[in-house]
C-alpha cells in the first residue's frame, strides 16, 4: 500500500514518451503538441511508483504532458513554449496537507497572535497592548497561548487578563486548540459560575476550595463562551482564507483536507473559487456535530450536493473521538499517572460511533477522525471494523489523524482495514509539551510509543502528513525534518526521540504528496509528477537529498504552480 501509483505503468509510459521523441515510433503516433511551459535542467523527483527522477517537464491546458529527459523535451518545444531553466534545482509534485484548519487560522493570523510568545507576563503584556490597539472590538479576541507556560496541568488564570482587560471580555485559545483562557467578564457573559455543571464532553477548571472557575476551559466546556462569541463575519472569513491561501502557496501547498468545516465554511471557499482566487485542491471535512445523532447524515449530503465543485469535495466527515493528553482529556486504555482513575473520556460514545461510522460509510463519506490516545484510536478502528461488516469494503479511505498513541494489538489494524495513518510529524520530537506535559502523566512504558510513525509504516499502512495549523507550522518542511530526525527542527535537540520511529525521506516526501493524495481521493490527477496528472508542482532553493537533513526546514519553496499556473513566485527569478 506504501506504492500507490502502478510502477510498471509509469515506467512504461516513460519510456513510450523516450521511444517517441527518439523518433523510433513516430509513424505509430501523432508528433506531440507545443507545450506552454517547459522546465529543463532540474532535479525532478516524481514519486511516481517507481520513485523515478526526471530533468524535464513540458506543461500544456494545465496538465503535465512529458516528464523525462531535456533531450526528449525537445518535441514539446514551440514558438510559443516558455522555457525555463531550472539550474539543477528540485521540482516536487505539489505539497498536500491532510489535516488543516485554513480559515479558523487565517481568521486568528489577523487577532492577537501570540504564538511567537513563551511566558504569562510576556501574554498578558500582548493582550494589554492588543486590547488598546482595538478599542472599537467588542471582545478582545486571540490564539497560540502554551499550557507549558503555565507548568504541569497548564492553568492559566483569569486574573491575569482582568488586570490587563478589566471591562471587555477575553478570549483566547491555546495553541493546541483544546483549551480557552478567558478573562472574569467573558465568564459572566457566559453565565459559568462555581455553580455551573461540567458539560460530558469537557471540564471547567475550578478553584478545589471554592469551586469557583480558574478562567480555562477544556474542550466542550468552552461551548458557552462560543455561544456568546460573535461570529467572524463572511468579509472576515474571505480575509482569513486569503491569507491561508497565500501561505500555503508560499509553502508549495497545493491541495488540502480542511478538518473542520461548517456550511459558512464551504460558502467562503465557493466565493474565493467563483473568482478564480483559490488555489488549491479543498477536501471539506464537514464537523460531526456531538449534540445530534444520526439525523445530521441527511445535512451531510445536502451540503455535498450543493458545494461539489471543481476545487472543492465535501465528501469526508470530521469526528472528534477525544481531546488531548495534556489536558487528560485523550481517552486512554489505562490510567493516566494522576491521582484516581481518570482515562480520558470518548467524545461519541462508542456503540453511536460504530452506527455513524457504518451509515456514513454506506452513504459513500470518508471518516477524517480525531484520535489521540490509544482508547480513541482502537474505538475509531473498531468503528471502521463495524462498516466492513456490514458494508463490505467501500474503499472510502478513512483515516485516523494524529494518533499520539496507539496500542501495539492496534498497529496491523489499519492496514487490515483499509485505514490511513495521519499523523503530524512536527509533534513527534521532545518538547516541552512532551517531556513536561505527556511523559509523566504517560509513564515511560506508553512514553516509549509516542507518534509511532516508522512503525505504521513498516505495518504497510498508508502513512499521511498533515501540519493541524494553527496549532503548528503550515510549513512542510519543517514537519519532514521532523519525520526524519525526530529533532527540534530549531536546533535544540541533540538526541533523536524514539529514533526507531524515524522514517527515510523519501517516505516522508511520499506521505505529504501521493499518500496524502490518495487520502484526498485526489492520487489520480495529483500527488505526483507523471504525464496526464494536473501540474501542480514546487520548485525548490535546494535538492532535499544533497542536504544535510538538518537543513531540511531551511528549504524554501521558491515556485509553487497550481494547475500551471504560477501561484507563488517568479520562473523569471530562477
Ligand atoms: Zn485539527
Amino acid at each position: 500500500m506504501r506504492q500507490l501509483s502502478l510502477p510498471v505503468f509509469a515506467s512504461l509510459r516513460l519510456a513510450i514518451a523516450a521511444l517517441c521523441t527518439l523518433g523510433s515510433v513516430a509513424t505509430a503516433h501523432p508528433p506531440p503538441a507545443a507545450a506552454e511551459l517547459a522546465l529543463r535542467n532540474g532535479a525532478i523527483y516524481t514519486l511516481d511508483g517507481a520513485r523515478s527522477w526526471g530533468q524535464a517537464v513540458a506543461i500544456g491546458r494545465g496538465r503535465i504532458v512529458y516528464v523525462g529527459t531535456d533531450a526528449g523535451l525537445a518535441a514539446y518545444v514551440g514558438a510559443r513554449t516558455r522555457v525555463v531553466d531550472l539550474h539543477g534545482r528540485m521540482v516536487l509534485p505539489g505539497f498536500q496537507d491532510a489535516h488543516i484548519h485554513p480559515i479558523s487560522s487565517g481568521i486568528q493570523a489577523n487577532t492577537c497572535d501570540l504564538s511567537d510568545l513563551k511566558t504569562a507576563d510576556e501574554y498578558v503584556d500582548a493582550v494589554r497592548k492588543y486590547a488598546a490597539a482595538h478599542p472599537h472590538e467588542a471582545w478582545v479576541t486571540g490564539n497560540g497561548w502554551l499550557m507549558s507556560a503555565f507548568g504541569p496541568g497548564g492553568r492559566a488564570r483569569r486574573e491575569l487578563l482582568d488586570a490587563a482587560v478589566p471591562d471587555r471580555p477575553v478570549y483566547l485559545s491555546s495553541v493546541d486548540g483544546h483549551t480557552v483562557w478567558v478573562n472574569s467578564r467573558a465568564l459572566e457573559l457566559a453565565h459559568i459560575t462555581a455553580a455551573t455543571p461540567d458539560p460530558p464532553d469537557g471540564h471547567i477548571d475550578r478553584d478545589p476550595q471554592t469551586h469557583e472557575p480558574l478562567g480555562t476551559l477544556q474542550e466542550g466546556a468552552s461551548a458557552a463562551v462560543d455561544a456568546v462569541l460573535p461570529q467572524p463575519t463572511s468579509a472576515q472569513r474571505i480575509a482569513g482564507l486569503e491569507y491561508a491561501v497565500r501561505l500555503l502557496n508560499g509553502y508549495g501547498i497545493t491541495a488540502i483536507q480542511d478538518a473542520n468545516v461548517s456550511e459558512e465554511d464551504l460558502k467562503t471557499y465557493r466565493a474565493l473559487e467563483r473568482r478564480g482566487a483559490l488555489s488549491l485542491r479543498v477536501v471539506a471535512a464537514q464537523w460531526w456535530e456531538r449534540t445530534e445523532g444520526l439525523e445530521q447524515i441527511a445535512r451531510f449530503e445536502r451540503l455535498r450536493r450543493q458545494y461539489r465543485s471543481a476545487l472543492i469535495d465535501p465528501g469526508t466527515v470530521k469526528i472528534m473521538q477525544d481531546g488531548s493528553v495534556e489536558n487528560y482529556t485523550a481517552l486512554l486504555l489505562e490510567p493516566y499517572h494522576i491521582p484516581g482513575d481518570g482515562r480520558g473520556f470518548p467524545m461519541v460514545e462508542p456503540q453511536l460511533l460504530k452506527e455513524a461510522v457504518t451509515r456514513l460509510d454506506a452513504a459513500g463519506f470518508q471518516v477524517h477522525f480525531h484520535t489521540i490516545g490509544d482508547g480513541a484510536v482502537r474505538q475509531a478502528l473498531d468503528a471502521i471494523a463495524a462498516a466492513r461488516t456490514t458494508n463490505g469494503d467501500l474503499g472510502h479511505r478513512h483515516h485516523l489523524a494524529h494518533l499520539e498513541l496507539i496500542d501495539p494489538a492496534d498497529v496491523p489494524r489499519f492496514r487490515e482495514l483499509g485505514a490511513a495513518a495521519n499523523f503530524q510529524p512536527l509533534w513527534a520530537y521532545a518538547d516541552e509539551y512532551v517531556t513536561q506535559l505527556t511523559i509523566p502523566f504517560l509513564g515511560p512504558e506508553r512514553s516509549a510509543r509516542l507518534y509511532a510513525i516508522g512503525s505504521l509504516y513498516r505495518s504497510g499502512a498508508v502513512v499521511a502528513f498533515g501540519s493541524d495549523w494553527s496549532v503548528s507550522s503550515a510549513n512542510p518542511l519543517e514537519e519532514l525534518q521532523v519525520a526524519v530526525t525526530r529533532m527540534d527542527p530549531a536546533g535544540g535537540s541533540t538526541e533523536p526521540f524514539l529514533p526507531q520511529e524515524r522514517i527515510a525521506l523519501p517516505e516522508a516526501l511520499a506521505a505529504f504528496t501521493i499518500n496524502a493524495a490518495w487520502v484526498n481521493r485526489l492520487e489520480k490527477e495529483t500527488g505526483s509528477i507523471e504525464a496526464g496528472k494536473r501540474a501542480d508542482l514546487v520548485v525548490l532553493d535546494r535538492n532535499l537529498f544533497a542536504i544535510p537533513v538538518t537543513e531540511i526546514a531551511h528549504t524554501r519553496a521558491l515556485v509553487t504552480l497550481f494547475g500551471g499556473r504560477v501561484v507563488h513566485g517568479d520562473l523569471a527569478a530562477l
